[in-house]
This record gives C-alpha cells, sequence and structure tokens, in this order.
C-alpha cells in the first residue's frame, strides 16, 4: 500500500513556508497585487533562501536529492497561500531547472542550475501560438540555422510572465515542411536579444502572472541556446510533462483547499433568518461535496507524486490528477461564490480572484478534454 504520512522534515518545511507567506506576502498583499497586476518576483529568493527549488534536483548537481512528493506537498502549501507563489515555483522548478536537468547542456546547467536553486532565474515556456493551442504540433515559428547558431521568425501568444523572465523556452520549428511533433527544436532565448518585441493581453483572471503576445524578428542567438537535440523538441518536453501536471494539480489542490476553507468559515459566521447559513442542510451538503472533490483530487495527486518518485510509468495517472485537481478547483470556487453569494462576488472577496482565476486551469497546459483524450487512450480506445 502507498504511505501518504509526510515525513517530519518535509513538516517543518511546510511549517518554513506557512511563515515566510505570512511574512513576506499575506493575504492584503496578495489582493494588493492582484488589483495592481503585479507579480511577486520577491519571493523567488526568499524561496531559494528556503530551499524549495533545489529539492527534487540531485545531489550532484547542488540539489536537495529529495523526491517529488516533497516539490508536490511544497507546491500545494504554496498554493493555499497564494496561486501566484505556487505558479513561480512551479515554472521555475519545471519549465526552467527539470527541463535543463533533463535535456539541457552540460555548460546551460552549470550556469543555470546554481541560479535555479537559489531563485535568481526566471523563465518563461512559450509554446503556445494563433493556430497552434491545444494542438501544439502546428507551431509555425521558425529558426533557421546559421554558422553560428539560429534566427529565429515567427509569433507566439499568451506567454506568462514573458516580459520579466530572463530566458525564454521557444519551441521552434527547424526543418523546413516538418508538420505536427517532428522537427521542433527548443531554443533557450535570453529575454533582451534584440528583435523580441512584446505587446500585453488583457485578461479575467491571474493578474499577478501578466500574458504577452511576443513576435521574434530575425532574433539571433547563438549554438549555446540549443536545448537539447535538434528536432527532439517535442520529445523532450513530454519528457518532462508528468512534472508540470503534478504542478498543475498541486497548485490546484492548493488553492481548492483555501475556498473550502474560506467558504466554510463565511457558512459559520453568515446569519440568516436567525440562524448560521452553514446550518441549513442546502448549504451543508455544498460544503461536503467541495471537501470530498478537494480530497479526491489529493488523493489522485499524492499518488501521482509517489509514481514519479517511485519511476513508474505514470501517463493516466498524470492526466488524471491535472483533470480531477483543476475541475475540482473551478467546482469548489463556484459553490464557494454561491454560498457567499454578494459577499463572495464583491471585488474585496478572495473567492472572486480564485473563482476568476480557477477558469485557466482546466484549458492551460493541456485541456480536460486532452486529459480524457490521453487516459481514453490509456484503456485502449
Ligand atoms: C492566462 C494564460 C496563460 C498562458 N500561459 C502560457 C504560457 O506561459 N506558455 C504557453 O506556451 N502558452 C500559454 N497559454 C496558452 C494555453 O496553453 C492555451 O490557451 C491552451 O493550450 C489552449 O489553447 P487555445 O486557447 O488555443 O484553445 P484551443 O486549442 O483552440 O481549444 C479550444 C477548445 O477545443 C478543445 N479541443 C481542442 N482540441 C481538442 C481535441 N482533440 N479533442 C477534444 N477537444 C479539443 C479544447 O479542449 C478547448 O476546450 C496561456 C493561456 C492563458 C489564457
Amino acid at each position: 500500500m502507498i504511505d501518504f504520512e509526510i515525513p517530519e522534515d518535509d513538516r517543518a518545511l511546510l511549517d518554513s513556508i506557512d511563515r515566510m507567506m505570512a511574512r513576506e506576502f499575506p493575504p492584503e498583499a496578495l489582493r494588493k497585487a492582484d488589483e495592481a497586476h503585479d507579480t511577486p518576483w520577491h519571493l523567488l529568493p526568499k524561496m531559494g533562501e528556503l530551499g524549495l527549488f533545489a529539492l527534487p534536483f540531485p545531489e550532484e548537481v547542488g540539489g536537495l536529492g529529495k523526491d517529488w512528493r516533497s516539490a508536490a506537498l511544497v507546491n500545494e502549501r504554496l498554493a493555499y497561500h497564494a496561486g501566484i507563489a505556487a505558479t513561480l515555483f512551479g515554472t521555475t522548478v519545471g519549465f526552467g531547472g527539470m527541463s535543463l536537468l533533463k535535456y539541457g547542456s552540460e555548460a546551460q546547467k552549470r550556469e543555470l542550475l546554481p541560479r535555479v536553486m537559489e531563485g535568481r532565474a526566471r523563465f518563461a515556456l512559450a509554446l503556445t501560438e494563433s493556430q497552434a493551442g491545444t494542438d501544439a504540433g502546428a507551431i509555425i515559428t521558425s529558426a533557421r540555422r546559421t554558422a553560428s547558431g539560429w534566427v529565429i521568425n515567427g509569433r507566439k501568444t499568451w506567454i506568462s510572465n514573458a516580459d520579466a523572465a530572463d530566458y525564454l523556452v521557444v519551441a521552434c520549428r527547424t526543418e523546413p515542411g516538418s508538420q505536427g511533433s517532428k522537427g521542433v527544436t527548443m531554443l533557450l532565448v535570453p529575454r533582451q536579444t534584440p528583435g523580441i518585441g512584446m505587446t500585453p493581453l488583457a485578461k479575467v483572471g491571474h493578474h499577478c502572472m501578466p500574458s504577452w503576445d511576443i513576435g521574434f524578428d530575425e532574433v539571433e542567438v547563438g549554438e549555446e541556446a540549443l536545448m537539447g537535440e535538434v528536432g527532439q523538441g517535442f520529445k523532450h518536453t513530454m519528457s518532462t510533462l508528468h512534472y508540470s501536471r503534478a504542478g498543475q494539480a498541486a497548485n490546484a489542490v492548493g488553492q481548492a483547499q483555501k475556498a473550502v476553507d474560506i467558504a466554510v468559515a463565511y457558512a459559520k459566521e453568515r446569519r440568516q433568518f436567525g440562524q448560521a447559513i452553514g446550518s441549513f442542510q442546502a448549504i451543508q451538503h455544498k460544503l461536503a461535496d467541495m471537501q470530498v472533490r478537494v480530497n479526491q483530487a489529493r488523493l489522485a495527486l499524492y499518488h501521482l507524486a509517489w509514481l514519479i518518485a517511485t519511476g513508474r510509468p505514470c501517463r493516466l495517472e498524470a492526466a488524471q490528477a491535472k483533470l480531477v485537481a483543476t475541475e475540482a478547483f473551478q467546482f469548489v470556487t463556484r459553490n464557494g461564490l454561491q454560498i457567499m453569494a454578494s459577499a463572495g462576488y464583491s471585488m474585496e472577496s478572495d473567492m472572486q480572484r480564485m473563482w476568476r482565476d480557477a477558469g485557466l486551469y482546466t484549458f492551460g497546459e493541456g485541456s480536460s478534454e486532452l486529459q480524457r483524450n490521453l487516459i481514453a487512450r490509456e484503456l485502449g480506445l
């Protein structure tokens, strides 16, 4: 049987996250940042000081050599305090660190992994294009080889945190005429390279994580920008997909639990018809269903983390965890709004922010429909 007991050192780490977040990014700061569309970049080095980024990396590259279970717990706890904190953790460890560890060059690892672990490197993944969303294999942004490196041309869209990133991990078609997953190469492009233009995109939620449309106009990078093998970009990305699905699931579980806790506290306090609304069975059943959905999602997440940590196959379980956790997050915030009614709909409420943010998780980084397709395929359909 799988043992979900949280080890003592992980418990201590989670306590230190609670203290750090209360000090560095309390709920009031999160509300203000959301309103001002600010990204709490200051959290990155603070997370680095706690050793959070070093957790899943092997000791030979300076990491702490813990397995993916600890990273999932950390991600979930950060998300409980602020979804954006978990997002910054996930992109730094995932798009940045894990991708570098798995298929980066020795020079890239030497230069960047220490910065990743200290929280001094910012990454953005530039994959999506206007005609290539769920169908990521439809990308047309190209990189042509030159004597000294690559020249990139094309457009990417909806790229999170691109403007403030140090590096863009850009998926480029490097074999002219190739289609789908073949002929795609990942390039690590310094943000300030000449020829990169960015336009901000307005959106409903995730105001702490700005989104950008990016133009690449004859952008020249050296041979050292190559991440992994030429033409194998999709294969490389697929090899880290279970990490990003675990990350999305952990982020959704942490925030969903926060939404349940807020709704329960409100139901105990708010009185109508002379009694707390939490004494009405209609409200109790909603809250019971909400907690059950979060618990189901957490179990799916911990099961996935255990599979990853023990090196077992996990295609179905990665899709499953991402699916149930992100759908649970939407379910609990929608019901949380219903329970809190006008108080939840107010812009001063945390529930409305989480409800707006929850919208993204069921289509970003592989939609619910795609996860169901993958699960059906694993069933041999
Ligand atoms: C706030 C935000 C942040 C983002 N951050 C990034 C980022 O950092 N980097 C990046 O590269 N991209 C990013 N994206 C892009 C995101 O990954 C895409 O929006 C996502 O892949 C979906 O693509 P799409 O929006 O074009 O929808 P589409 O692909 O057009 O999908 C529309 C609908 O069709 C469904 N569908 C499509 N194909 C199938 C199928 N085969 N079977 C069943 N249903 C299907 C989808 O599930 C969806 O419901 C971000 C998007 C947003 C909104």
